[in-house]
């Protein structure tokens, strides 16, 4: 551990989100002091860092400012131009690297890191032409066409029944090169948090039971009741070996597929903190953001246990209307009012629908418990 960077230096955030946020957060309760660049000059995470480089992520001056005055570099931006992580490598320890950071760009690539990892996925195929379009197996449909790259939160994919509806989908996404995947039963969804640090070492939260609405995780259940165990210790192990073939070194979440047949398939990561792993900042030992932190830093990733059951509810715009589209304020005071809750809001001034405006975690002596809670906060927000 001579090489960690200590509490008290600056550390670099390139991007101004709600996970910037709580990774600033979390750095700054360790000590540490937090640049975020971020063009948005009101931004979540520029909001609560002790300097806020505004300009482009490309921008080479502030590249070289953040190098300047940062002892390590992070990001919560999925679509950071990883060239502009191999640029600041140069000079400074960055996490995750810019050759990992482009492989969870691009779902094909992503799809043959997942092979290289010996991780199942989904039956696919890469679009690049119209001329592909024609050698789609039967089998891929009815599938979920999918952009390669750029796609969040349900973004970029179209269903497909029929390949005339494969071929007008892929001329409404506009050409792009697209991934092609078979649409599966899901019989339920999980993700798997995994931190590696530099020396290799590797720590998993337990593994998650999410529940999507229109593509948007909506909500997210831990421990994952109501699935083999076996099943989410295979998950875990492949989210580990995920990360191990990279050589990874930060924070790595990767989604899974539970099938009705009992079939485990990786689905997307994120080379970094995930929505689905929010409720660890209340119902972990040591947060999926602190994780975040201690790898870029080069410190011990502690031993993330989970102490209490959690309900995360993500809060979408959507809350911030009434029946007849007028723009309310939610219940705070009565939501608050109940036992175990932990409200997050991001600091956005704007709501919108399906825009994620804050979360909510319930956490409880027992499962059930923290369920009934859940549900009380939700009526109180419907
Ligand atoms: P995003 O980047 O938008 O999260 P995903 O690929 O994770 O994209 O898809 C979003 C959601 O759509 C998934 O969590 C799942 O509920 C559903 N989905 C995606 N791919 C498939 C598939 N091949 N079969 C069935 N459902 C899918
Ligand atoms: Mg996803």
């Amino acid at each position: 551990m001579s090489d960690a960077l200590l509490p008290g230096a600056w550390l670099g955030m390139l991007g101004g989100g709600q996970l910037g946020r709580m990774a600033v957060h979390a750095a700054q309760s360790l000590g540490y002091r937090v640049a975020v660049l971020e063009p948005d000059p009101a931004s979540p995470a520029g909001a609560a860092a002790d300097w806020h480089l505004q300009a482009a992520y490309t921008d080479p001056q502030a590249l070289a400012e953040l190098a300047k005055a940062c002892g390590a570099v992070s990001t919560e931006f999925e679509n950071v131009p990883a060239q502009v992580l191999d640029t600041l490598a140069a000079s400074l320890p960055v996490a995750p690297a810019g050759a990992a950071v482009a492989v969870c760009q691009d779902r094909a690539l992503e799809k043959a890191h997942f092979a290289k990892s010996g991780v199942p996925c989904a039956p696919h195929a890469v679009l690049c032409t119209p001329a592909d379009l024609d050698a789609v197996p039967d089998a891929l449909l009815p599938g979920i066409l999918k952009t390669a790259t750029m796609g969040y939160d349900g973004k970029g994919q179209r269903r497909v029944r029929s390949r005339e509806e494969l071929r007008a989908a892929f001329a409404e996404l506009g050409g792009v090169r697209c991934v092609l995947e078979a649409l599966l039963p899901l019989a339920a969804e999980l993700s798997v948090i995994v931190a590696r640090g530099r020396d290799g070492a590797m720590v998993t939260l337990p593994a998650q039971r999410n529940w999507h609405v229109g593509g948007i995780l909506a909500t997210t259940v831990v421990p994952a009741t109501g699935i083999d165990p076996a099943l989410i210790a295979q998950a875990e192990a492949s989210a580990r070996a995920i990360a191990d073939a990279f050589g990874y070194v930060g924070v790595l979440c990767t989604e899974f597929f539970v099938l009705a047949d009992g079939r485990l398939l990786a689905n997307e990561m994120a080379p970094r903190p995930h929505n689905s792993g929010h409720h660890s900042i209340n119902a972990c030992t040591v947060s999926q953001f602190e994780l975040q932190v201690r790898a870029m830093a080069g410190l011990p990733l502690g031993t993330p246990r989970l102490h209490s059951p959690a309900v995360m509810l993500n809060l979408l715009g959507d809350l911030w209307f009434d029946a007849q589209g007028a723009q309310r304020e939610p219940d705070w005071p009565g939501v608050l009012a109940l036992p175990g809750v932990h409200l997050h809001l991001y600091g956005k001034t704007e709501p919108r629908r399906a825009r994620k405006m804050g979360h909510l975690t319930v956490t409880a002596g027992s499962q059930p418990e923290a369920l009934a809670v859940a549900r009380q906060v939700a009526a109180r927000l419907g």
